[in-house]
């Protein structure tokens, strides 16, 4: 699929996309910064950041992403693939317009090591780059050694968790189109904090809109590592009590220790075992591997805890992260939308430091996540988060976000329309 150009002049005048903190800090750090800025992870983070680090220094700044994938995916809307009522296509974009509108360079490639002393980063074709700034986005990685039996590729192959959109939300797609009407599809969620909170819970109710009208025998049971819904709980709750009576179960409590991978059993710390048709598993998380190579991990060993003026990490020097992988600020998700937010307040701090100049000391950042509760029924909650300089963090802004009333079509349109705004405002 391809982004348009009227879907770019669309983004441009999109509200929700601009971060309060960055566009300040590019009027005044735009002109005569130069320098090397490598970007692991073209993914919701990395990618804004190089296309904004570009635009913002006028071309001044050399930036190189590095990323395996020949296309981006999103994991947004892709829990509507899983469904069937959007197919991957729907949901990928090409990388086109980074290097021929903006000058960014895009290895496709993987770093597999950084030396911060050095200032340079291996890639696994065994080239090196070196850099001023460096720029880590690399999502999430699973801890696999907490659901042992499905630490090795077989078994991965076989339960799957399709929460990096791409060949994993085909197959689970695949895998709800084989099951005989009558089954029983389970997802286990991990206990907080994972990318994407509502996530989950938005899944089961695509999975249960797709029973309702194929399978109106199966079951959708979502075992729950925390004590309650993590995200728009009543409204959820209310569209599995009405909208998909009988066919969805939520069971809270429910921490993950194991699974049996030949009969697709989930195994509990307390509760019973439960056996499903397709099983699929969220294992808990933490940051990107690379981040550990670059020595950034400074939270419960598992996420990147950074200087929330720059995302610079409050341990090496030169190194940014943005995005899943960090340490969250009080009542930040790991989204998308939040992780774009990141890269605005990055790049503009990455300009100005290059520059010489200080990064802008009153980022606000905002947030908006929409969950499909049928094809195009939809909720949202949104935040805004704006730094406290006492406390140096982002704190939420009291009174500055919501919920939706109740699922409606007015915001499926909107929720469409974010998705192609955010992917232009990403990669057009
Ligand atoms: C089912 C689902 C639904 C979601 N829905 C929403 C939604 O509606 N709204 C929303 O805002 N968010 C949503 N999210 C969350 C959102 O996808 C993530 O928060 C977002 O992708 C985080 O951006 P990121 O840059 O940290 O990571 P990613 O977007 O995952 O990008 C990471 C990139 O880094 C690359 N990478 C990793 N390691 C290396 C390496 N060593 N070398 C080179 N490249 C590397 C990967 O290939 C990947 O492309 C959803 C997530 C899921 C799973």
């Amino acid at each position: 699929m391809s982004i348009q150009r009227r879907d770019f002049l669309k983004a441009l005048g999109a509200a929700g996309f601009g971060t309060v903190a960055a566009l300040p800090g590019c009027a005044t750090t735009g002109g005569g910064a130069g320098g090397k800025v490598v970007v692991i992870g073209g993914g919701y983070g990395g990618a804004t950041a190089a296309k904004y680090i570009r635009m913002w220094s006028d071309g001044g700044v050399d930036v190189t992403v590095v990323e395996p994938s020949p296309e981006f995916i999103s994991c947004p809307l892709s829990n509507l693939v899983i469904g069937g009522s959007k197919q991957i296509g729907d949901v990928t974009v090409s990388y086109d317009n980074l290097p021929k509108r903006h000058g960014v360079k895009i290895l496709r490639d993987t770093a597999t090591s950084v030396d911060p002393e050095k200032r340079t980063v291996k890639l696994a074709s065994g080239q090196e780059l070196a850099y001023d700034r460096l720029i880590l986005s690399p999502g999430i990685d699973f801890m696999w050694d907490k659901v042992p039996s499905l630490n090795n590729a077989d078994a991965q192959g076989k339960i799957l968790h399709a929460w990096k959109a791409g060949a994993q939300t085909v197959a689970l797609r695949n895998q709800l189109v084989a099951m005989p009407d009558g089954g029983v599809y389970a997802i286990s969620i991990p206990v907080a904090p994972y990318r994407c909170p509502p996530g989950p819970y938005e899944r089961a109710c695509q999975v249960a809109w797709y029973f309702k009208r194929a399978k109106p025998k199966s079951k959708v049971l979502i075992l729950d590592g925390n004590g309650d819904v993590t995200s728009k709980g009543p409204l959820f709750k209310k569209a599995w009590a009405e909208e998909y009576k009988g066919i969805v179960e939520y069971r809270p409590n429910h921490v993950l220790t194991d699974v049996d991978v030949a009969t697709r059993t989930a195994k509990f710390e307390v509760q019973d075992s439960v056996k499903a048709d397709v099983l699929n598993i969220l294992p808990p998380q933490r940051a990107g591997a690379i981040a550990r190579s670059a020595g950034v991990v400074t939270a419960n060993d598992r996420w990147c805890d950074v200087d929330f003026l720059t995302f610079e990490s409050v341990k090496v020097k030169n190194v940014h992260i943005l995005g899943d992988a960090i340490q969250i600020a009080t009542g930040m998700p790991k989204s998308g939308h939040m992780a774009n937010q990141h890269a605005k307040v990055c790049a503009a701090a990455v300009i100005a430091l290059l520059s010489g100049q200080a990064p802008n000391p009153t980022p606000v950042l905002s947030n908006t996540c929409y969950s499909f509760i049928t094809d195009r029924e939809v909720v949202h909650v949104c935040s805004v988060h704006q730094y406290d300089k006492e406390k140096k963090t982002l704190l939420p802004v009291a009174g500055a976000g919501g919920v939706s009333p109740a699922a409606n079509e007015l915001e499926g349109g909107y929720a469409f329309s974010w998705a192609q705004n955010i992917w232009a405002d990403t990669l057009a």
